[in-house]
């Protein structure tokens, strides 16, 4: 016998262990085309993660389309991987759910949040009654179903009302896809409770607005679908929660989202950069005042700048030390970090000049997205630091000094 190859051995015993699952299972997987042309890193974790199904669900899997195609994408490995996961905490849920035709179809972002979210509910008994009576969800999940039931989970835990109504069909979705020029296109959901004709202005400036930040960033968003609902929780502000954004209610009708900036910061959101407060919040709200320039030409004033910070610091190493939290305590310290970090965003650019400033942005979130890679604040500050020109580095500093405080700071 040859030697095999790692990729080979590790097919083998993939199948080996599929075949102690379901031994009927093996001669139809060594009959898929991506199968036999060579084993990817993406074809070993989708055998792997086959191998982790039992028979019902596994064979279920193995036939769906985009399976059998091959499921090349990491977007397929993910729902996949949100299979594994439905799949060990209820075996006939997940037979039930491979079945349905949000799963066959194709597969997209809002189908792995759908997975996740039917998994959540599943271990609430009451939030489960509720959703399963629903003919909706008897007759099997729809693609834009799986939208609505991405953003269930975070309502039926924050907003019970919010829940009942969007599980009882009492709310309008608006769908549309928008073009990007520089990276295709991003499909955009709208989920609310309020009426709207045709187009709402909300999705309008949506529309524009994923447009104006991809322009400003210089490359593609790191969403290629973005859920929005308006939640009637009115003293929730915006949130997001990585598979969508909720902001509230009272921001639809009269659209003052184009005065307070509230869309493009949760959307800025989706960049994942780092996980201290002040430099996401920053960027959200930096972005918020870039863009409103951009398309209404208009100042807008996102709530942070009316949050006061404490009077007894005078920088984010001394607020993190004496108010723990993300959000700072008491409530009105709550967008203290926010306020800062815009604050050393805006200092930034104007000691680093544009250029530079832009060139050292777009290294940051590029990194973010391509690395998947999240930054330390000295991380963060070296990035900004390598494109300052040598006579703006005392510039620098000083925001860093005065702003921060961090002790990676050289001294002005
Ligand atoms: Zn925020």
């Amino acid at each position: 016998m040859d030697d095999l190859t790692l990729a080979e051995s590790t097919l083998i015993s993939r199948l080996a262990t599929i075949s102690g699952v379901d031994p009927d299972l093996p001669p139809v997987l060594l009959g898929l085309e991506w199968i036999n042309d060579g084993i990817s890193e993406n074809d070993k974790l989708a055998l792997g993660l086959l191998a982790l199904l039992d028979q019902p669900t596994a064979e279920i899997v193995a036939a769906v389309p985009w399976f059998i195609t091959a499921p090349a994408e990491d977007q397929e490995i993910n729902l996949l991987k949100a299979t594994a996961r439905l799949f060990n905490s209820s075996p006939a849920l997940s037979v039930q759910v491979a079945n349905m035709d949000f799963f066959r179809d194709s597969v997209e972002r809002h189908d792995v949040s759908a997975v996740d979210a039917i998994k959540t509910l599943n271990q609430d008994p009451e939030d489960w009654a509720t959703l399963t009576k629903q003919s909706w969800y008897k007759d099997g999940i729809t693609d834009d179903e799986a939208v609505v039931l991405t953003v269930l989970p975070g309502q039926a835990k924050s907003v019970p009302t919010d829940y009942q109504s969007l599980v009882d069909n009492r709310f309008y979705m608006e769908k549309t896809t928008a073009p990007l020029p520089p990276s295709g296109s991003v499909d955009l959901y709208l989920v609310r409770f309020l009426e709207h004709q045709t187009e709402s202005a909300t999705m309008t400036h949506l529309r524009s607005a994923v447009l104006a930040i991809e322009n400003y960033m210089g490359f593609p968003l790191p969403v290629k679908e973005i859920i929005m609902l308006f939640s009637t929780n009115i003293d929730a502000g915006g949130i997001n929660y990585g598979t969508h954004f909720t902001l509230d209610l009272s921001e639809d009708a009269s659209l003052p989202q184009l005065i307070e900036g509230g869309i493009v910061h949760e959307i800025t959101h989706f960049y994942r950069v780092m996980d201290s407060s002040w430099f996401g919040e920053g960027t959200a709200n930096f972005l918020a005042t870039q863009v409103g320039f951009d398309l209404y030409n208009q100042e807008v004033a996102p709530g942070s700048n009316r949050s006061s910070c404490p009077n007894d610091v005078t920088n984010i190493t001394e607020i993190a030390a004496a108010y723990p939290g993300y959000y700072p305590e008491p409530i009105v310290h709550r967008f203290c970090y926010h306020n800062y970090g815009e604050k050393i965003i805006r200092g930034l650019k104007a000691a680093m000049d544009d250029g530079p400033f832009h060139a050292a942005w777009r290294e940051i979130f590029q990194t973010n997205i391509e690395e998947d890679r999240k930054f330390t604040d000295a991380e963060i500050y070296q990035l900004f630091l390598k494109h300052t020109p040598t006579d703006r580095i005392s510039r620098v500093n000083k925001v860093f000094v005065q702003l921060h405080g961090g002790d990676f700071v050289a001294s002005p």
